[in-house]
């Protein structure tokens, strides 16, 4: 099995894991009840898609 020579200081360790962190989401607003939903999502609050029901909801 491969093994690594030296082993990976701190400062290498991090500048490594730079890359690692998580960006917030955008969020657009419902064209049909104005709650936040993610763009190209169905709204989770309605059920709504380009301004059509496409998932019933106990709510509506
Ligand atoms: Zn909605």
């Amino acid at each position: 099995m491969a093994v690594p020579k030296k082993k990976t200081s701190k400062s290498r360790r991090n500048m490594r894991r730079s890359h690692h962190a998580l960006s917030t989401h955008s969020y657009a607003e419902c064209a049909n009840c104005g709650e936040l939903k993610r763009p190209h999502h169905v709204c989770g609050a309605c059920g709504h898609y380009d301004q059509r029901e496409v998932v019933k909801t106990s709510a509506a």
